[in-house]
C-alpha cells in the first residue's frame, strides 16, 4: 500500500486535515501517517479539533513551537527530515501558509518526494506577511497544487506556474467540506449559544490574531474600539486567540466586549449559524461565514479571497474604526443574498483523486 505523510502543526490545519483524513480512511487504498509539528500546542488550540473531529492521532509530534521564525522552520524541518527517512512516504501533503507549511514541503522536496499542497495559489501580494512569503515558496516547490478557486488559478498563472512540471487542479475549498460536514452535528454538539446567553442572529462574531494586527498597537487599539463600539447596541462575542490575549495583556488593554477562550470546532459552527455579522482578520473564517450566509468585516489592509469582497460578501477595511462601523450599519441595512457558488463542492474527494493519480 502507497504511503503519505501529512504534516499538521495549526488550527486551520486540523480542520483541513480532518476532512481528507476521513476520505482516506474510507477509501482504505492509502496510509496515511500524521506529523504534527506542535506549532499550537494549546488544548484548545490544538486536542480539542483531533478529539471532536475524529482526526487519526499523530504518530508524532515533534514540540516545534514559541520561538521565532526561523528557528522554527528549522527545527521542524531537521525534525520532519528524520521521520520522513524513517517513514519513505511516497508524498507529503501540507496545508496553507504557515511555517509548518514551508517546513515540510521543504524537508520533502530534497529529498525528492512529492509535495501535495492543499489551498495552493492564493496571494495577499502583500511580501511583508510570513504566510505570504510561506505560501509562495511551498508553491513553487510543490508536485501538486490544489487550488481552491480561479482566482488561485489565475495567480499561479500569472506567475507562469504553467510553464513548470507541476500538476495544477482547480479542486475548490476544502473547508466547504468541513463546515457541510461537521454542521450535522453541532446544533447536538454544541451549546454555546445558550452557555454564552446569546441571542440568535443579534450577536457579532469577532475573531482577531494576524500578526500584522497584534503587532502593530495602533491597529490593534482602533480594532477593539471598533468592537466596544458596536458592543453597545450587539452583543460582541470573540474568542481570543492566545497570540492576542498575551499582546492585550501587555498593552494593558481589557476590551470591554464579550471575550471567551478559543472554541472547538463545534461551537464555532454555531456561533457562526447564528450570529448576524462577522468581524475577523482570520482567512478561513471568511470562507465559513460566506457557508454560512454571513456578511464579513474583514479587518486586514487585503485578503487572499478576493471574490467574497467582488460579490460584496466582504469588505475589507483595515485597522481604521470608521471604516468597521461604517460598514457594520450598511451590512446590517442589507439583506445580502447568498445565490454564488464560489467554491466548489465534493472537494475533499477531488483532492483524494488527483493524489491517488499521483502517486499511482
Ligand atoms: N476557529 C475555531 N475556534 C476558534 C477560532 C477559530 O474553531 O476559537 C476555526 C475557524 O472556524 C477556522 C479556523 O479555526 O476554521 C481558522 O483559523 P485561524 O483564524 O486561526 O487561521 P487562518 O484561517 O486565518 O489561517
Amino acid at each position: 500500500m502507497k504511503k503519505i505523510v501529512t504534516v499538521i502543526g495549526a488550527r486551520p490545519q486540523f480542520i483541513k486535515a480532518a476532512v481528507l483524513s476521513r476520505i482516506i480512511k474510507e477509501n482504505d487504498a492509502v496510509e496515511e501517517v500524521i506529523i504534527h509539528t506542535g506549532q499550537h500546542f494549546d488544548t484548545n488550540m490544538s486536542k480539542i479539533f483531533f478529539d471532536e473531529m475524529m482526526i487519526p492521532k499523530p504518530t508524532y509530534n515533534l514540540e516545534v513551537n514559541s520561538m521565532s521564525h526561523a528557528a522554527m522552520t528549522g527545527q521542524m524541518m531537521e525534525k520532519i527530515e528524520k521521520v520522513l527517512g524513517i517513514e519513505k512516504p511516497d508524498a507529503l501533503i501540507v496545508y496553507g501558509d504557515t511555517n509548518s507549511t514551508i517546513a515540510g514541503a521543504l524537508a520533502a522536496k530534497k529529498m525528492n518526494i512529492k509535495v501535495v499542497h492543499i489551498e495552493a495559489g492564493l496571494r495577499s501580494f502583500n511580501m511583508k506577511m510570513p504566510e505570504e512569503i510561506n505560501r509562495i515558496l511551498t508553491d513553487r516547490i510543490s508536485d501538486l497544487l490544489s487550488c481552491p478557486s480561479q482566482v488561485a488559478i489565475n495567480n499561479l498563472h500569472n506567475e507562469g506556474f504553467q510553464n513548470l512540471p507541476v500538476l495544477i487542479e482547480n479542486h475548490g475549498d476544502i473547508m466547504k467540506d468541513a463546515v457541510n460536514y461537521y454542521s450535522q452535528f453541532s446544533a447536538n454538539k454544541s451549546s454555546i449559544i445558550k452557555d454564552q446567553k446569546l441571542q440568535k442572529n443579534e450577536f457579532v462574531l469577532a475573531t482577531i490574531h494576524r500578526q500584522e494586527n497584534t503587532d502593530d498597537e495602533k491597529k490593534l487599539r482602533s480594532i477593539f474600539l471598533g468592537l466596544e463600539e458596536i458592543h453597545k447596541t450587539h452583543t460582541v462575542i470573540l474568542p481570543m486567540h492566545p497570540r492576542t490575549k498575551a499582546v492585550l495583556n501587555k498593552l494593558s488593554i481589557h476590551p470591554k466586549i464579550q471575550v471567551i477562550e478559543p472554541v472547538g470546532y463545534y461551537d464555532m459552527l454555531e456561533l457562526l449559524k447564528n450570529c448576524s455579522i462577522v468581524i475577523t482578520d482570520s482567512g478561513g473564517l471568511q470562507k465559513e461565514a460566506f457557508f454560512n450566509r454571513k456578511q464579513t468585516i474583514v479587518v486586514r489592509d487585503e485578503t487572499e479571497w478576493v471574490e467574497l469582497v467582488s460579490h460584496g460578501f466582504a469588505k475589507v477595511v483595515g485597522g481604521n474604526t470608521k471604516m468597521i462601523l461604517q460598514t457594520f450599519d450598511t451590512f446590517k441595512a442589507t439583506n445580502k443574498e447568498f445565490t454564488v457558488d464560489l467554491y466548489g463542492n465534493n472537494v475533499g474527494e477531488k483532492i483524494y483523486q488527483s493524489i491517488y493519480q499521483l502517486i499511482h
